[in-house]
């Protein structure tokens, strides 16, 4: 649970960045619309997995201290129509990214780590299958693993999220055109090889940059480019990280690959890891991600920007870590200085454990001035108010090592855009990208 206190704050936060909104009627609901916008004829879906308004306003902090100003995605939100999605799932107001991904991949809100299926076991059919029976090309981009619960609802059906086997089984069934990310680990194992099988579907499977820069675009790829998630951007001069692809890198090659075509098409990119930095309570690593996924959201705008019957669709799965910037405590107050000092991180927190640089107890003292924060446990967050002050001293707090309920961004920029406006849940999306993908590709439309 996370204190009131901090709960005011974020939603403080998400009603300063959603500003930008250009819906009058904030409370305008699914009933609102009745004129229908243009329908768009590709769609690139982009999803900050764990990325509420606190981890989007944590980036423009740092754009604006380090003179980077606008990001890419103040330029969208200032471009496009900004609203606000709830993400609760059927079970809880706090969903998970599986029942999140269900509700934006098929329009239906679902149970909590089931992977686009219905409580009695029967598959729900996705947009991305629309669009591959529609004729479109469709893609998957993530930093996680391809199995992972986000790219998995897309295209493949199971009653629990972790039965990632079966989900990369699945996967090399599917008729999708592009799968870039990591997750080797359940393709090609010991436990699990699939070559043969990858190679009898007709993929061609992609293992490196260079590989993946020689394919052509009559190739369906399967590129997997790390054994789990791809590393953290802290961790990539890591032994054997070093030449891990950056998801501007993936987004990049993706579009190249799908449009623009005469068929149209469906891609999902996901920047997996901000929530992974937000359950670990890494502000730095937050910040690493969220840096990336702007750079990310660069790449797919200027492509909007030339391919204007693209509609660019950019969303959370829900917020993570119940992530706070706060102000400090009496005369030690938040400056740029300390926002700077976060992207002196030298590694993930994680990574910092496993180098035992960074120990972690319940009152440690702070390292947030080489850029980490303390991580403590959240019940001392839930039910100490020492605790609070604590964080505030510190400058980042976190109310959780989970999920939180806070609305999310959702902004939109091409054709339908306008549908986005407003506060809705997180099936809105599903619902028009199903109706959207089932209908019949216009030649030169
Ligand atoms: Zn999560």
């Amino acid at each position: 649970m996370m204190p009131r206190g901090l709960w005011i704050l974020g939603l403080a936060a998400a009603f300063v960045v959603g500003c930008g909104s250009n819906n009058p009627d904030s409370t305008a609901g699914q009933t609102a619309h009745t004129e229908e916008p243009a329908a768009p004829r590709s769609v690139i879906l982009i999803i900050g997995d764990g990325m509420g308004p606190q981890q989007l306003g944590l980036l423009l902090d740092w754009a604006a201290a380090a003179d980077r100003a606008p990001t890419a995605l103040e330029r969208l939100m200032n471009s496009g129509t900004t609203g606000y999605i709830r993400t609760a799932s059927i079970d809880s107001p706090a969903t998970d990214s599986a029942a999140a991904a269900t509700a934006i991949a098929c329009g239906v809100a679902e149970k909590n780590q089931v992977v686009a299926m219905t409580q009695d076991g029967r598959p729900i059919p996705t947009a991305m299958e629309d669009a591959i029976a529609s004729g479109r090309k469709t893609g998957l981009v993530t930093t996680t693993r391809v199995t992972h619960a986000t790219p998995a609802c897309f295209i493949t059906h199971i009653d629990h999220r972790d039965k990632e086997e079966e989900i990369a089984v699945q996967i090399v069934d599917s008729k999708v055109d592009l799968i870039l990310g990591g997750g080797a680990q359940y393709f090609l194992s010991q436990r699990q090889n699939l070559r043969d099988q990858i190679a009898k579907r007709g993929w061609r499977l992609v293992e490196d940059m260079e590989t993946l820069g020689e394919v052509q675009n009559t190739d369906r790829v399967l590129g997997l480019f790390a054994k789990s998630h791809l590393p953290y951007v802290l961790d990539r001069d890591q032994p054997g990280e070093e030449t891990a692809p950056t998801l501007a890198e993936l987004t990049e090659k993706a579009l190249q690959h799908l449009g623009p075509s005469s068929t149209g098409f469906f891609l999902m990119i996901e920047g997996g890891r901000i929530d992974h930095a937000a359950h670990a309570n890494d502000v730095a690593g937050i910040l690493g991600e969220m840096r990336e996924f702007d750079d990310a959201v660069a790449v797919a705008m200027d492509y909007q920007r030339k391919n204007p019957s693209t509609l660019l669709l950019l969303t959370a799965d829900h917020e993570t870590g119940g992530l706070c910037v706060t102000y400090g405590d009496g005369d030690d107050v938040l400056t740029d200085e300390h926002i700077l000092a976060m992207t002196r991180a030298k590694n993930s927190v994680e990574i910092a454990i496993e180098k035992n640089e960074l120990k972690l107890g319940p009152l440690d003292p702070s390292v947030f001035g080489v850029g980490r924060t303390k991580f403590y446990s959240p019940a001392y967050y839930a039910s100490n108010y020492t605790g609070l002050k604590e964080s505030a001293k510190y400058k980042v707090s976190f109310g959780t090592g989970n999920h939180s309920t806070t609305p999310v961004p959702v902004i939109a920029r091409g054709p339908g855009a306008t549908l986005f406006g407003g506060l809705h849940r997180n099936t809105w999306i599903g619902q028009h990208l199903r109706k959207w993908m089932q209908r019949p590709v216009k030649p030169g439309g």
